[in-house]
């Protein structure tokens, strides 16, 4: 989508510090890190959002698991991290292209607000 500012960095119209990168999903570090570890998980195709989720797309939505799973790993966050979706916009999603948070690297109180 033309208009959609993840899909402008997966089309590298816009730069990104890139973490990791297959042919479905892209990874790359947050421009307002929330903690020392802030990663964004995207698959490269365009879904607006986890309520936009279904049988049809699904796959890339647990590789972008399998994804998160690895960059802990690789970041040493892997035994206390938090991985985060905002659906909707007052639900604080501010880019309406599906997004998870790898966050890690500092403690977490729970629930968020
Ligand atoms: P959300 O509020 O859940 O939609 O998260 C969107 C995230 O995208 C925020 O944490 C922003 O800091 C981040 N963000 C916005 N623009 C960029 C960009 N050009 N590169 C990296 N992260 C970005
Ligand atoms: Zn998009």
């Amino acid at each position: 989508m033309d208009d959609c500012l993840f899909c402008r960095i997966v089309a590298g119209e816009i730069p990104s510090n890139k973490a990791y990168e297959d042919d479905t999903v892209l990874a790359f570090h947050d421009i307002n890190p929330q903690a020392p570890v802030h990663i964004l998980i995207i698959p490269k195709q365009h879904i607006a959002c986890a309520a936009d989720i279904d049988e049809s797309n699904s796959a890339v939505v647990a590789h972008c698991f399998e994804v998160a799973a690895l960059l802990a790993k690789e970041k040493g966050i892997e035994d206390d991290c938090r991985i985060v979706n905002n659906c909707g916009e007052k639900a604080c999603q501010s880019v309406m292209h599906l997004h998870f948070h790898l966050i890690g690297g500092r403690d977490f109180t729970w629930p968020p607000g």
